[in-house]
Order: C-alpha cells, then sequence, then structure tokens
C-alpha cells in the first residue's frame, strides 16, 4: 500500500516540476540511441555527448558505421574513453545488424541484449528512447533513488529493479521514471547531500525521515 501511494506522489511530482521536459519529443533514432548508450558506458554526460557529436556527423547509419576504418573511429569518440573497446564493440554491433535485421535495430528487449556490451539498461533506453515503447532503463539516478524511497530493498540487485518498479508503476507512466528521476536525481536528489528538507516526498521516504529526524541533545 504505501508503495503505490509512494509511486503516486512520485509521479504526480515528477509531471509537475519536469512539465517541459518531459513534454519534448523524447524518441530518437533508435540507432543513434543504441550508439550513445554504448559510448555512454563508464564515463560522463558531456563525454557521451562530445563523441556522439563528433560520431554522427561522419556516420550515423550501420552503413557508413561498419566501413569506417578501426582508428578513425577510435578518433572520432575518444571523448568517451575506451576508444578501442567501444569502436569495436560498435562495429560488430553495426555488422549483426545489417547481416541479421536489415540495417535496422531490433525492437526487442531480448534481440537487443544479444548484440554485444548491450545489457539491460542499454536495451531498455533503446526501447524508451528509441521505439517509444515503455520501459523502464534503470540508471544510476533510477537505482539510487529507488532505493532511498524504499521502492526497492537496498540489497536488489541491479537487474532487479526495473521488474521491481515495473509493478508499482502503470505502463503509462514508465516513461516519465527515468527522465523524471534523471532531472529529480540532479536536482534534489542527489547522489551526495540529497536536499531532502526541499523534497516534497520526505513524509514518506526511509531515507529522508531519517535524515530530518531531530537529532537527541545530550
Ligand atoms: S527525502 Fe531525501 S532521500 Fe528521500 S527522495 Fe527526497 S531527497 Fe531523496
Amino acid at each position: 500500500m504505501r508503495k503505490h501511494e509512494l509511486a503516486s506522489r512520485l509521479i504526480s511530482f515528477l509531471r509537475k516540476r519536469y512539465r517541459r521536459e518531459l513534454e519534448h519529443p523524447w524518441h530518437d533514432d533508435p540507432f543513434k540511441v543504441l550508439v550513445s548508450c554504448v559510448l555512454s558506458q563508464r564515463t560522463r554526460e558531456e563525454n557521451t555527448e562530445a563523441a556522439s557529436r563528433a560520431l554522427f556527423t561522419v556516420a550515423a547509419t550501420p552503413h557508413e558505421l561498419a566501413r569506417l576504418p578501426l582508428r578513425k573511429l577510435e578518433k572520432l569518440i575518444r571523448p568517451a574513453g575506451f576508444p578501442k573497446q567501444k569502436a569495436r564493440r560498435l562495429q560488430a554491433i553495426s555488422k549483426i545488424l545489417l547481416e541479421q535485421y536489415g540495417g535496422r535495430v531490433p525492437r526487442n528487449f531480448d534481440e537487443l541484449t544479444r548484440l554485444p556490451g548491450v545489457g539491460s539498461k542499454t536495451a531498455n533506453v533503446v526501447l524508451c528512447y528509441g521505439f517509444g515503447i515503455p520501459a523502464i532503463p534503470v540508471d544510476t539516478h533510477v537505482n539510487r533513488i529507488s532505493r532511498r524511497l524504499g521502492l526497492v530493498s537496498p540489497n536488489a540487485k541491479i537487474e532487479e529493479v526495473a521488474p521491481a518498479l515495473s509493478k508499482i508503476f502503470p505502463r503509462r507512466y514508465w516513461h516519465v521514471l527515468n527522465r523524471g528521476l534523471v532531472l529529480f536525481g540532479r536536482e534534489i536528489c542527489r547522489p551526495l547531500r540529497p536536499k531532502c528538507s526541499l523534497c516534497p516526498l520526505s513524509d514518506l521516504c526511509p531515507t529522508g525521515k531519517q535524515k530530518l529526524k531531530p537529532k537527541k541533545t545530550k
């Protein structure tokens, strides 16, 4: 009962506070979403954006990317780090898309997770932001905030978070979760020193209640 009340308050809050951001068109070309997500592994957002921008001006389709000389590809994506590993992975993915899917990105979870270097988070990002299919990508913000709010157990494995959230939140709101929680995680429920005193969910959040508990004086 408490989780569903919390889920409903969380969705109302996110939709109200980030209304403008959530209204923006949020589908993009699935191939670009997939490539950006692979580039984003183990790096910061600004590095991913720089590498994606550089790469997409030269190669924005599986065909173009598969034909790029490896050295050139590594150079283009260097801002995202691990250029050798990511370049090989991107070329392997592009070749599979060309050979097995007619140059298209598959639109289901199982096929996506069979691509090299594509785990459940990347697959859900592609479904959600590439195809507009309801899915819950669990990035660092979604993972942290779900645990702080008690929506998932603190001991849950990361791959258990999306299935747990999908049982609590109605499917029609799944697309709000990732985008909304990323914004919420940057602004209020930050990784270090969350601003619990400003958070409208603090009366329901176990972490917030703990942090805001008056300190006992000796
Ligand atoms: S009360 Fe604090 S820990 Fe809980 S969701 Fe709000 S900011 Fe995050």
